[in-house]
């Protein structure tokens, strides 16, 4: 059987959506912070959508029990770096994958020239540095979260109202301590639920508006804040204001 000519194009479905720019998704640099459950299922669905060029951080190494929730990761990897073993795995999905994988905490990243950012994080504090430092250096930021069969995702662009903002009313800060672990930068990050379905969704979420933000459309994206219930299979979006005492803008 002789194989069509659109056949051989491995990004030919994606390509008949007319608004989506896949050679400038191909070629944009990107940070993803996490290389836990998000992160895995976010650096998967990039790879499959052709992005080349991530930066991958993560400081924690591979335990037994990621493995409910993680593609990259195998049974034998325990003790290795999440970052690392990402990095390593890509090239299966993607053979033209660039992937960089720094092996430390977020607070010690230096270079924040990016495109864009996907956080994937267990943490508020590690998200507020993400936030401030996407925020400074006027880089998209898709906040992704998780805990149990709830999940949500916070697009946050280079102006408007950022992470911060929203957890400086009461009603959003209440919100985000259910996502967080820790509430304020403690070092001991109690484990919260955590199941592959909701990770899906909400890391999907995140890297779709990551491509109408690279395809020039910020028209479509989420604004700000998208709750989903997989328990009631519930979407619900919730604007923000700007905060005018918040230090990031
Ligand atoms: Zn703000």
């Amino acid at each position: 059987m002789r194989v069509r000519e659109y056949d051989s194009d491995r990004f030919d479905r994606m390509r008949r959506i007319d608004w989506l720019d896949v050679d400038r998704m191909q070629g944009s640099n990107c940070l993803v912070v996490g290389a836990g459950a998000l992160g895995n299922e976010a650096v998967k669905c990039m790879l499959l959508a052709g992005f080349k060029r991530i930066t991958v951080v993560d400081m924690d190494n591979i335990v037994v029990s990621n493995l409910s929730r993680c593609v990259f990761f195998r049974e034998n990897d325990g003790g290795r770096n999440k970052a690392e073993v990402v990095a390593e795995r890509a090239g299966e999905l993607y053979s033209e994958a660039e992937i960089i994988p720094v092996a430390s905490k977020i607070q010690d990243l230096e270079d924040w020239d990016f495109d864009i950012i996907l956080g994937c994080l267990d943490n508020i504090s590690a998200r507020l540095h993400v936030n401030s430092h996407a925020r400074y250096h006027k880089v998209p930021y898709i906040d992704g979260a998780t805990d149990g069969f709830r999940g949500k995702v916070q697009v946050v662009l280079g102006e408007g109202p950022c992470l911060e903002c929203g957890m400086n009313s009461s009603h959003m800060r209440l919100m985000d301590e259910r996502f967080s672990c820790t509430g304020g930068g403690s070092i001991f990050v109690p484990k919260i639920a955590s199941e592959i379905t909701t990770t899906s969704v909400i890391a999907a979420v995140q890297v779709r508006e990551t491509m109408k933000i690279l395809s020039g459309r910020t028209d479509l994206t989420i604004r700000n804040v998208m709750y989903y219930d997989g328990s009631s299979g519930t979407m619900q979006e919730l604007e923000i204001p700007e905060d005018d005492s918040c230090p990031n803008h």
